[in-house]
């Protein structure tokens, strides 16, 4: 592996971490280590890098900023590339803005709000990039990226890139094609529409006002553990069944909102998979409905 880190610093790709702690880049703050991790200084770099990890046959995955992982105990094998401030370029042309996957979602809307642009303000407090959100198609306030994403360039596992449409994309609730297809979003490119400025701003404050009421925002968590099954809220049926403020080892579900789980301080992935597969069994016995997790659980354990 140090071989294959010499190598990638060679070839200058941008910083190289060996054996670095996942927790340091969640917002969970839980998780083993990856065996090398990569932050690519730009588009060119990524590239490059994974020609040189392909030439290896070492297995590679792809994170933003964490906010929707729970990465295993035993951390990742092979690389993990992050993909954060090396590609954060932002571009407007029109109603449309042209922005790397690295940038951070909360302050495109905020940059499209100031260019009067509107389409954007539902993402408001998805603390992500935009690359984790395109494959998330992530989305509140009943809106998602689906409705406003015009194209995305993305590169693939065998190397090639390729710019895809909305449609190629695939979008569902809270999917994409790269959930099916492995892939790294180089690239998104949103299509807005002229709005009020004031008006934009106004949205985005009380959208971030309800989320600061309504989630745990001061504690280390990744969002919604649970998607909703149809027709209902995963937080509601877990309220219901009386789990707010339950807990194991060092994680609990928040006493503010019912589908986040907090860690408390040192929680391990262990704690945070038995409760949910506490609050799995619980709400399967009794309501009959199946939950399925929103966030996703990578690793070893
Ligand atoms: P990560 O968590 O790092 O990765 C998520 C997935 O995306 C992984 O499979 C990863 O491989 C993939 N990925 C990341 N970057 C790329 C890339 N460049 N190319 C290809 N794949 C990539 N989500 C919502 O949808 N709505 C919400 O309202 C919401 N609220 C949240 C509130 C809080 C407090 C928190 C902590 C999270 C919330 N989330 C919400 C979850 C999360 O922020 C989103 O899913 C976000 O889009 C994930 O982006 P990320 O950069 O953190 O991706």
């Amino acid at each position: 592996m140090k071989e294959i880190a010499e190598e990638l610093i060679q070839a200058d790709v941008g910083k190289v971490l060996v054996n670095e702690p996942l927790a340091n880049h969640t917002t969970w703050r839980i998780g083993g280590p990856a065996d090398l991790l990569i932050q690519p200084k730009d588009k060119a770099s990524i590239i490059a890098a994974v020609q040189i990890v392909n030439r290896h046959g070492l297995p590679w995955s792809v994170i933003g900023r964490g906010s929707n992982l729970l990465v295993r105990d035993g951390g990742i094998r092979g690389v993990v590339f992050k993909v954060t401030e090396g590609l954060s370029h932002c571009e407007f042309k029109g109603e449309e803005v042209r922005v790397g996957a690295g940038y951070s979602m909360v302050r495109l809307t905020v940059e499209t709000g100031k260019m009067g642009l509107t389409g954007l303000e539902f993402a408001g407090g998805i603390p992500g990039t935009v690359g984790g959100a395109v494959y998330m198609n992530a989305g509140a306030h009943g809106s998602d990226l689906s409705r406003i994403l015009k194209e995305a360039e993305v590169l693939f596992e065998d190397g090639e890139t390729k710019v895809l449409t909305n449609e190629e994309m695939e979008f569902s609730y809270r999917t994409s094609l790269l959930q099916a297809k492995k892939g790294v979003v180089l690239e998104a490119v949103f299509q807005l529409r002229t709005g009020d400025r004031k008006k934009i701003a106004a949205t985005l404050a009380s959208n971030k006002n309800r989320r600061r009421q309504t989630q745990p925002l001061t504690m280390p968590c990744a969002g919604s553990v649970f998607r909703n099954p149809p027709g209902d809220h995963a937080g509601r049926l877990i309220e219901a069944a009386g789990l707010k403020g339950f807990s194991y080892g060092r994680a609990q579900i928040s006493e503010i909102h019912a589908n986040f789980i907090v860690n408390r301080g040192g929680a391990l992935a262990t704690d945070v998979l038995t409760l949910m597969e506490h609050v799995r069994q619980t709400i399967k016995e009794r309501d009959g409905i199946d939950l399925h997790p929103e966030v996703l659980v990578v690793g070893e354990g």
